[in-house]
């Protein structure tokens, strides 16, 4: 028997803290897969809204001009 590390420690499934399996990796099992995808979903859309940089501010800014120009001309 030269496999037993298999079981010793490894990968723990992030939402059940089970051991994973390889098929789905890191999880434990499709189910918690699924459920960090819709908690990774529900969490993008939950983010709270950051103060933007400077920087970001510019990037918006050139892009919201971009897009002005573009739509300048229906009248
Ligand atoms: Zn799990």
């Amino acid at each position: 028997m030269s496999d037993r590390k298999s079981h010793a420690r490894g990968p723990r499934c992030p939402i059940c803290n089970e051991p994973t399996a390889t098929a789905t990796r890191p999880f434990c099992s499709r189910r918690c897969a699924n459920i960090d995808l819709g908690r990774w979903f529900s969490g993008v859309y939950a983010i709270p809204v950051v103060e933007p940089s400077e920087e970001d501010l510019d990037a918006l800014e050139s892009l919201a001009q971009s897009g002005e120009s573009d739509g300048d001309e229906r009248d």
